[in-house]
């Protein structure tokens, strides 16, 4: 039995989830694997309700009783500090340790290239952020602030421990899904202190990894060859701040925002997954939000729980809807979340009942 925490959260984040959560009921239903829910009311509502963002007891029961997360969106105008989003989010990233930030970006279908090439050479990548250290871990601070003479400082924190380990799930990730080549992200020439960390361990780590092709590249490189060649690399490791950036431009150029899911990985413990794109408070409540993300999610955790096939089964059958126009605007389509999801839950279901049935015969 797979125990799921949902947590819907803010905005569109719980019009996607509705969306993910019948994909789940396909998976269930069919028998795929014994899966078990509960939604947690945690997000905006709640924090504008009783005060609370999350208590110690709930991080406690998250971390203890499901075997996965699964995430909607966080952030809501009516809270504009964003505290509720940050105390959730980062508080389960850093409790949990999800040191490894997962992001796959696989041209599904040539339409949704922005690149005129794209779909002659489809990405097809893997970028694996290091999420718990580097800028985000607010060391620093200001003087004179607001003078003519004011100081800013932020820190880059890296540590042997904490690059070791998310050089370590990139190259374990490529060895088992049979990838030959891993590239190694830095800015070593602007920032030579973190890079030499970087690169030695880069070079140690990749000696216990002998079949892999691996390489290192400035991030500015890296940007360019992601839009010049966007087939060329398979599997990208790097810090929290260039993988954030790298990350978002990957998921541009196959598709946006609305197509792009993420993992949050403490492998062998925790894992979270949750769509890239936020709340979308522009469009919240509208219906055309794209729950491709929010499915794609579910695609990646059934692969954590072992059923790899139905990760590449979803990833099809959102293939099949982008061919055949079934989107939402984001993508040039004129369907509603609603609508898109309950086409790819259908397709889903048929084609567990039918294996191996041709689309192309219906
Ligand atoms: P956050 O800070 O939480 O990331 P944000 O507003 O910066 O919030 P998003 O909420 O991801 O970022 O929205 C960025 C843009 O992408 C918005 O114009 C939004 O409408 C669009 N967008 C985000 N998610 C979707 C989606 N699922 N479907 C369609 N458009 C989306």
């Amino acid at each position: 039995m797979a125990r799921i925490a949902l947590i819907p959260g803010d905005g569109v984040g719980s019009e996607v989830m509705t969306q993910a959560v019948r994909v789940l009921e396909v998976l269930r239903d069919a028998g795929v694997d014994s899966l078990a829910w509960e939604e947690w009311d945690l997000g905006a509502d709640r924090f504008l309700r009783t005060g609370t963002t999350i208590t110690d007891g709930e991080f406690q029961s998250l971390a203890d009783d499901y075997d996965a997360i699964l995430l909607g969106a966080l952030g809501d105008p009516r809270v504009p500090s964003n505290e509720h989003a940050r105390d959730i989010l980062l508080g389960l990233r850093f409790r949990l340790d999800l040191y490894v930030n997962y992001r796959p970006c696989r041209l599904l279908h040539p339409a949704i290239s922005p690149l005129k090439a794209g779909g002659e050479r489809p990405m097809d990548l893997r970028v694996f952020r290091e999420n718990t250290e580097g800028v985000y871990g607010g060391m620093g601070g200001s003087f004179k602030k607001g003078t003519p003479d004011e100081v800013a400082v932020q820190e880059d924190l890296n540590t042997r421990k904490g690059v070791e380990r998310i050089i370590r799930a990139a190259f374990g990730y490529a060895l088992e899904r049979g990838l030959d080549r891993v590239t190694m992200v830095d800015k070593a020439n602007a920032m030579p202190h973190v890079g030499s960390l970087w690169r030695r361990t880069f070079q140690e780590v990749s000696e216990e990894f002998p079949l892999q092709e691996t390489r290192t590249m400035y991030v500015d490189a890296m940007a360019m060859d992601l839009v010049r060649n966007p087939d060329a690399h398979q599997v990208v490791v790097t810090s929290n701040l260039f993988g954030d950036i790298l990350s978002d431009l990957a998921a541009v150029l196959t598709g946006g925002l609305g197509i792009a899911p993420s993992a949050n990985l403490h492998p062998g413990r925790h894992a979270l997954f949750e769509p890239v794109h936020g709340s979308a408070p522009d469009i919240a409540g509208t219906g055309t939000a794209n729950p491709m993300a929010a499915i794609l999610c579910v695609g990646l955790l059934m692969e954590y729980l072992g059923h790899e096939e139905v990760g590449v089964q979803l990833e099809e059958v959102v293939t099949e809807a982008l061919a055949g126009d079934i989107t939402t605007p984001d993508l040039g389509g004129g369907k509603t979340t609603e609508e898109v999801g309950a086409w790819i839950a259908g397709r889903l279901a048929h084609r567990i009942a039918a294996p191996g049935h041709s689309p192309a015969a219906d």
